[in-house]
C-alpha cells in the first residue's frame, strides 16, 4: 500500500495538553490516516494527512443506516523512550470481522497496521510521559455512498484519529458500583453484539443514563432472552472469582470479544488457575455473594484494562463484592498487564509490538 504523505507544517503544529488533566477523548492529534473503498476499485488514495474535518454528503448512508464500525488500542510509552502497541493485529482482524457482520468490506489488516504504526510515530511526541496516560487510537469505518436505499454502500471511509488519554486510575484503583438491568438489554442472539458497531452504542445510553441518575458507574446486562445470565458490564467483558474458580460468560455471538478478556484467560491459565467460560446466572451470583463464596468481579477492556467492581444491585437487592475492595488476582491481572504493555516485563505471548 503506497501512502502519500503530507505533514503539518512545523510552525502550525497544535500546543500539546496537560499530561496531568488529560482526560478521555478531549484532545486530537495533528495527523490522521485515510482511505477509501469503491466497489470494483478495492481500498485506494491511502494518506496520512492534517487532521481536519470530513466532507460528508446529507445522504451518506452511515448517517441513515449506521453502516459504522470501530476499534478502540493504545500506544504506551515504556522506558527508554520506546513506544509499544499491544496485539494490534488483533483489533484489525476483530474489525475485518465486525464489517464482515455489517456487509462492509473488510480491511488489509497487515497493511492497515504498517500505516498505523507509521501515523504513531509520525505523532510520537503525542505519546504520554505521565505514568498511566496512553495515546488512544481508534481506526473507524463508515458508508459515504450517498443514497437512501437500505442495501451495503458501495463507498466507505476508513480513518485512524489519535488522542493522548489521561491514567484510568489517577489515585489508585476505586471499585465501580454496578447497577443489573433487567428492562434494557445490549444484544441478542442472532444481532450484533459481537460487532464493534456504532448502533451498540447508541443502544446503550440510555440504561447507562438511568443507571448514573440513580448513582450507579456501570450497568450490567442480562442476556435478551432469559434476562438471567450475564453477558457484560458497560463496554466491558465480565469475570467472577467463584469458590476460587475464574468465570467468565462464553462468546456466545451477542457479546464483544474482548481483546483484554482473551489476555486474562491466557494469563490465568499461565498461573494454573481454573477457569470457566460458561453461562452464569445473576441469581447465582447473588446467592454466592450471600453465601460468602463471591471472591471478586472485575470488568476487562482497554480502557481501564481490569475494573473492580465493588458491589451489584439488582432488583432491590444490594450486594457488596469482597467489601467493596479491589481483590488479589484482579489487582495481579492489573499489574501483569500493564507490566506488559509498558515494556517492563517478560512478554511470553508476543503480545507488544515496539515501534
Ligand atoms: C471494546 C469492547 C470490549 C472490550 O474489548 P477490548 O478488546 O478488551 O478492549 C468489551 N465489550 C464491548 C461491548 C466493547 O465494545
Amino acid at each position: 500500500m503506497d501512502i502519500r504523505i503530507e505533514k503539518v507544517a512545523p510552525g502550525n503544529l497544535k500546543a500539546k495538553p496537560d499530561e496531568s488533566a488529560l482526560g478521555f477523548g478531549r484532545h486530537r492529534t495533528d495527523h490522521m490516516f485515510v482511505m477509501t473503498y469503491d466497489e470494483g476499485q478495492g481500498w485506494h488514495d491511502a494518506a496520512i494527512m492534517p487532521y481536519q474535518d470530513f466532507a460528508l454528503d446529507p445522504a451518506a448512508m452511515v448517517l441513515h443506516y449506521g453502516q459504522a464500525i470501530f476499534e478502540g488500542l493504545k500506544a504506551y510509552r515504556g522506558k527508554d523512550d520506546a513506544i509499544f502497541l499491544f496485539r494490534p493485529m488483533d483489533n484489525l482482524r476483530r474489525m475485518s470481522l465486525s464489517a464482515e457482520r455489517m456487509c462492509m468490506p473488510r480491511i488489509p489488516e497487515q497493511e492497515v497496521c504498517e500505516a498505523l504504526k507509521t501515523l504513531v510515530n509520525i505523532e510520537q511526541e503525542w505519546v504520554p510521559r505521565a505514568q498511566g496516560a496512553t495515546l488512544y487510537i481508534r481506526p473507524t469505518m463508515i458508508a459515504t455512498e450517498a443514497g437512501l436505499g437500505v442495501r451495503p454502500a458501495k463507498r466507505y471511509l476508513f480513518f485512524i484519529i489519535l488522542s493522548p488519554v489521561g491514567a484510568y486510575y489517577p489515585e489508585g484503583f476505586n471499585p465501580v458500583s454496578i447497577f443489573v438491568t433487567d428492562t434494557h438489554v445490549r444484544a441478542v442472539p442472532g444481532g450484533v453484539g459481537n460487532a464493534k458497531t456504532a448502533g451498540n452504542y447508541a443502544a446503550s445510553i440510555r440504561a447507562a443514563v438511568e443507571a448514573q441518575r440513580q448513582g450507579y458507574t456501570q450497568v450490567l446486562w442480562l442476556d435478551a432472552v432469559h434476562r438471567k445470565y450475564v453477558e457484560e458490564v458497560g463496554t466491558m467483558n465480565i469475570f467472577f472469582v467463584l469458590d476460587n474458580e475464574v468465570i467468565t460468560p462464553p462468546l456466545s455471538g451477542s457479546i464483544l470479544a474482548g481483546i483484554t478478556r482473551d489476555s486474562v484467560l491466557q494469563l490465568v491459565r499461565d498461573w494454573g488457575r481454573t477457569v470457566a467460560e460458561r453461562p452464569i446466572a445473576i441469581d447465582e451470583i447473588l446467592t454466592a455473594s450471600q453465601t460468602g463464596r463471591l471472591q471478586e468481579v472485575f470488568g476487562t477492556g482497554t480502557a481501564a484494562v481490569i475494573s473492580p467492581v465493588g458491589s451489584l444491585y439488582y432488583q432491590g437487592q444490594s450486594c457488596e463484592v469482597n467489601h467493596g475492595r479491589t481483590g488479589p488476582l484482579s489487582q495481579r491481572l492489573f499489574d501483569e498487564l500493564q507490566g506488559i504493555q509498558y515494556g517492563r516485563q517478560p512478554d511470553p505471548h508476543n503480545w507488544i509490538v515496539r515501534l
